[in-house]
């Protein structure tokens, strides 16, 4: 609900990302043109694009938080996170669904009920059924009952105990389909007491297999009176540290396998998107890893989107700079590769280090106290109101339908990251470049240079 004008800003929710604990995850799967985007937009729903000075956002979304009976979790759309065109499709699947079935909770499996069974569909379910994971079966394009009757029981060959006919153009069978699947979920996951909203920042270091992320946390961890506890993570085989350095805690969120593997040589995992969806939904910090001598791929760039989706603050490490340190136009090119990607994060700070030489190490964590500084500011409503009066006096909305548009009030609902709701007579006619307009007056005047800021227009009662 809405809150009233005036309610001061002590009343924000202190919700951090690492302490609002861990979300399930629930992951559709299946070939292309199954339905799968269709079955997301209609799971989803048609939700308003998030507001944000930067383009992109208007993108096909393949990762939303759903709440559904009081149970909240995220859906992801497994097909719409790799564009790797390059790979057979059987192999795509394949893999796709390996990862979804590490990393999810529930896994939705599509399958196109017009076109029957599939040449490898059984191979599929085969990986989904050793996987032990809670799976439903769904049956796509059953458009009106009586084609259940005709276009199921060639699907029973699967040896499935249960189908599940759905139309996710229609809607037929979704909310029997969603009851269900969030009974299945488990409950969301509360932090331990060892950590708590307000004094601990949760941070990720994400990035690629080898970019140096074991190294670098390694090497921060070996830093002089720094107090390192490990607490249990919230999958099976991940493990956060909590970290005390200059009274100040950070949570060092899903560090496992990166940590493990920094003693040991362990195989090359691959680099997993969902995994990476995870830890962002838990951090409020995303620790982007990037091998300067390799340069960005298109999966940093995704991580960032997504981390602008997920409102996350994000800072770009360039590590193994000691390897171009000398070399003038590798360092060019990688500055305009990464000017590039963090395009649409434009917020994002890129910082330079060296985990083997240890440079720019020393200033990693006051770069990230100040980002988290800023991510978790609250302000009152007296000094947003000024802002959104100067702002409309300088540069007033265009008009829509020939009526004036009216900004009457601002007021911050949220922090991590900083929320705000705007007030007026017609949230439909505030134009898009409008809305950016006013997210760079707030920033600007609010001193957000490094983190991102959300705006929302809501209908004055
Ligand atoms: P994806 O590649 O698996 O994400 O599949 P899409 O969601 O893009 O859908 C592929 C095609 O199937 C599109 O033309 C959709 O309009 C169509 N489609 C999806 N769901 C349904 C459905 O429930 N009924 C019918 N008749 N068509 C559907
Ligand atoms: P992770 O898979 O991202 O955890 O990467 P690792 O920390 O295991 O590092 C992969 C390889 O890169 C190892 O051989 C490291 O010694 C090397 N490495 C990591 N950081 C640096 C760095 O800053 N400079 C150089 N030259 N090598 C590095």
């Amino acid at each position: 609900a809405p809150r009233t004008p005036g309610t001061q800003a002590g009343a924000i929710a202190p919700r951090c990302g690492a302490a609002a604990g861990f979300l399930p995850l629930v992951a559709l799967v299946g070939r292309p043109n199954v339905g799968k985007s269709s079955l997301f937009n209609r799971l989803a729903g048609s939700r308003k694009a998030i507001v944000d000075p930067t383009p992109g956002v208007t993108r096909d979304r393949h990762y939303e938080k759903i709440t559904w009976n009081d149970r909240r979790f995220i859906l992801v759309d497994t097909g719409g996170l790799e564009s790797d065109t390059t790979t057979e499709i059987n192999r795509l699947i394949q893999e796709q669904t390996s990862q979804a079935v590490a990393e999810a909770d529930v896994v939705l499996f599509l399958l196109d009920g017009r076109e029957g069974i599939l040449p490898d569909d059984q191979e599929v379910v085969e990986i989904l059924r050793r996987s032990g994971k809670k799976v439903f079966y769904l049956i796509n394009k059953i458009d009106a009952p009586e084609q259940a009757a005709k276009l199921l029981p060639t699907f029973y060959e699967l040896g499935v105990e249960e189908l599940w006919p759905v139309s996710a153009e229609h809607g037929q069978g979704i909310g029997d389909l969603l009851d269900r699947v969030a009974a299945e979920l488990p409950p969301a996951q509360e932090p331990g007491e060892e950590v708590s909203a307000e004094d601990t920042v949760g941070v990720a270091f994400i990035g690629r297999p080898n970019v140096g992320k074991s190294s670098l946390i390694n090497r921060l961890l070996g830093e002089e009176r720094m107090v390192v506890s490990n607490l249990p993570g919230t999958t099976r085989d991940s493990v956060d540290t909590l970290l005390t350095r200059a009274d100040k805690k950070y949570l060092l969120i899903d560090t496992a396998g990166i940590r493990r593997k920094g003693k040991v040589h362990e195989k090359v995992e691959k680099f997993s998107v969902l995994r990476a969806l995870r830890t962002l939904e838990r951090c409020d910090l995303a620790l982007i890893v990037i091998d300067a001598l390799e340069g960005v791929t298109e999966q940093d760039t995704k991580v960032l989107g997504y981390g602008l989706e997920r409102g996350r603050a994000c800072l770009v490490l360039l590590n193994k700079w000691d390897l171009i340190e000398h070399d003038r136009k590798q360092q060019q090119r990688l500055l305009e590769d990464v000017k590039r990607a963090v395009h649409f994060a434009g917020y994002a700070p890129v910082h330079r280090v060296s985990a083997l030489t240890g440079h720019g190490l020393g200033k990693l964590f006051p770069l990230i106290d100040k980002v988290a500084e800023q991510y978790r500011r609250k302000f009152t409503t007296a000094v947003l109101n000024r802002i959104l009066e100067e702002a409309v006096q300088a540069h007033p909305p265009a008009l829509h339908k020939g009526r004036r548009v009216k900004l009457n009030y601002v007021t911050q609902i949220a922090s991590s990251p900083p929320t705000l709701i705007i007030f007026t007579n017609d949230p439909k006619g505030i134009h898009f470049s409008y809305s950016r307009f006013l997210v760079n007056r707030f920033r600007e005047a609010l001193g957000l240079e490094q983190v991102p800021l959300r705006i929302f227009f809501r209908h004055k009662r």
